[in-house]
Order: C-alpha cells, then structure tokens, then sequence
C-alpha cells in the first residue's frame, strides 16, 4: 500500500473514531487505536508510524519477532492478538507489551513466569468467546470471574480488561449484542475488584468499530481499514 494511502486511512479511521465517540457522548480521547499489520510489509508500519501511531497488532509470533527487529529504531507498543500456544508464550512474555488474548490459567501463568524482571508487568486481556461458537478461542463467560480470582494475583502481569471477536454481523444492532455483554461482564467485574487497573475493553475491527465504541470499548483494534485487505 502507498504511504499516502496509510496516512489518508489512519486518518479516515481516527474520524469514524471521533465521531463514534461523540454519537456515544463519549470524551474525545475516551478510546484508542490499535493499529493490526498482520501479513503486512515493515513499509506500511513505518509510513503508520510517520502519520502519529504508536500501538501496533500482530497476530503471528514470527512475523512479529521479523517486524520488531526491522523496526526497532521506532517506539512502537507491541501488542500480541494473536492465539498462544504454550510453547510461543515465553516469547510473547519476553517481546511484547500487551497481550489480549490470554484465554485459560495456564497460559496466564507462563506469561508471568517468562515475564523478565527488568520488565514492567506484561498488560494483559482476558479473550471472551463472547457469542458462545465452539470453534472459537476465548473463556466461557460463566467462567471469567473465577479465572479473574487467579489472574489478580500474578506479580508479572498487569490485568487490564477484556477482549472479544465476536462473529461478524451486518447490522449495527446486531453488532452491539455481543459487545454490549461483553460490556456487562467488564462492568461486573471491575465492581468486583475496585482496586485493580481494569481500564481496557478491547473490541471492535474495520467492520463495527462504531458498535463497539457504542457499547464502551476502550480500544479498537483496525486492521485492513488502515492497510487493505489482506
Ligand atoms: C485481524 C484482526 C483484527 C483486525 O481486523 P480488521 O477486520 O482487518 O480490522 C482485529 N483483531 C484481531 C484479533 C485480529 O486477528
């Protein structure tokens, strides 16, 4: 994709942003962008970060580990979105500033094993199978509570929220029914632990971002609205 193109979509993007926010009454700077470049050229990130983004999305460990090399003249926050297997987890612990997509104890539990010391907290999102697909990664919702007992309690992690990827759908009305219980639980849960730095309800993609800024995400993760289709 040409540099004019990243920088004319980045913009594109931080308006339906903006203006998702006002429609919901919401302060302008209430919610963030995630930029996704997963299978997409260094060039595209460079020219993204050139038009003011500073918070990327990879999907794959390697590609990523490939990127963060290539660019590592560049402040970028690194989230990893992708799934995590057991064995990639201490390299996601060791590359990365967020991960969104714990979804069970164990994997939880290396992160923090494999978090080095010299390091803040690994951020991390708890993934909710949100709209209940069997093939779709993710905790039961009726298990989120019980996984957030354990979860508050590992040193190297710092537990920021929630994550869905809800099936998509065409409707703004259909759309919000899943953020809009995903919402439910990030409010039940934040009531449940007052003390903790729960500040991040990470849902919405090029497709429904507007939903989800609708139903209280706090950060949208954009992919080929920024790059193109992959
Ligand atoms: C690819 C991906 C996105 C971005 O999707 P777009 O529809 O391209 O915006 C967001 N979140 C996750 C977890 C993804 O894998």
């Amino acid at each position: 994709m040409s540099k004019s193109s990243v920088s004319t979509n980045i913009v594109a993007v931080r308006q339906r942003l903006e203006q998702a926010l006002v429609d919901a009454g919401r302060p302008h700077d209430d919610a963030h962008l995630l930029a996704v470049s997963k299978t997409k050229p260094e060039r595209d990130l460079r020219d993204a970060f050139e038009a003011g983004q500073r918070a990327f999305g990879e999907n794959y460990l390697q590609e990523a580990l490939d990127k963060q090399h290539a660019l590592s003249d560049l402040a970028i926050e690194w989230h990893f979105i992708g799934a995590v297997q057991s064995n990639k987890a201490r390299a996601v612990a060791e590359a990365f500033q967020w991960c969104h997509t714990v979804d069970r104890l164990k994997i939880a539990r290396r992160l923090n094993d494999h978090r080095p010391d010299h390091l803040p907290p690994l951020n991390i999102c708890l993934q909710v199978n949100i709209s209940g697909e069997a093939s779709k990664s993710g905790a039961a919702p009726d298990d989120v509570h019980a996984i957030a007992e354990t979860l508050i309690t590992l040193p190297r992690l710092s537990f920021r929220g929630l994550m869905a990827l809800p099936a998509p759908s065409e409707t703004l009305i259909e759309q919000r029914k899943p953020f809009s219980r995903l919402r439910e639980l990030f409010e039940s849960l934040k009531a449940r632990h007052p003390n903790q730095p729960l500040d991040t309800l990470s849902m919405g993609m090029s497709g429904d971002l507007e939903a989800a800024i609708a139903e209280g995400a706090t950060l949208v993760r954009v992919g080929s609205a920024i790059f193109g289709a992959r």
